[in-house]
């Protein structure tokens, strides 16, 4: 089931989400219904606070749906490494519209379970570390904005106000 995604202004986007304590069905519905979400929407990677559900779980695939093997789904990731960095203009589902150039990880690993409960290393360079980064983010309640400072960061958060306001976001 597709889902609407939740934008910018919405406190669940800000809270830090919980731990998933096991796998069972209503995980593998939750994650389903997220990849239909991500598809749909569509997007590279999505997070569970993202639709709403505060559990520390996303997916990401960079393919857009055209290569099965590109599919990654995380439940529970930690970080294993993150070394270097870059800087790439980059976008998220819940600010549409919206890009910046934020710094992240040139590389990055995150070890976590796959849909089955069995663990799983993913490493990630390029847009792929990014993604991670980015995702991880939304687990802790961060948005790409909040790694922006100053006039840029404003300018995003005023223009997402306005469109509120006009009923428009
Ligand atoms: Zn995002």
């Amino acid at each position: 089931m597709i889902h609407p995604i939740l934008k910018l202004g919405d406190a669940r986007l800000q809270s830090p989400a919980e731990p998933v304590k096991s796998v069972s069905p209503e995980t593998d519905r939750l994650i389903d219904d997220m990849i239909a979400t991500m598809y749909a929407a569509p997007g590279i990677g999505l997070a569970a606070p993202q639709m709403g559900v505060p559990l520390r779980t996303f997916v990401i695939d960079l393919s857009m749906g055209r290569d099965p093997a590109a599919l990654i789904t995380m439940i529970n990731p930690e970080w294993v490494e993150r070394e270097g960095m870059q800087l790439e203009e980059e976008g998220c589902l819940s600010l549409p519209g919206f890009t910046a150039t934020v710094p992240r990880p040139a590389r990055a690993v995150v070890r976590g379970w796959d849909r089955r409960g069995e663990t799983r290393t993913i490493e990630g360079t390029e847009l792929l570390a990014r993604a991670l980064q980015h995702e991880m983010d939304h687990l802790d309640g961060r948005l790409f904005v909040d790694r922006l400072r100053g006039i840029k960061r404003d300018l995003i958060l005023r223009k997402a106000r306005k469109l509120a306001r006009a009923g428009k976001w």
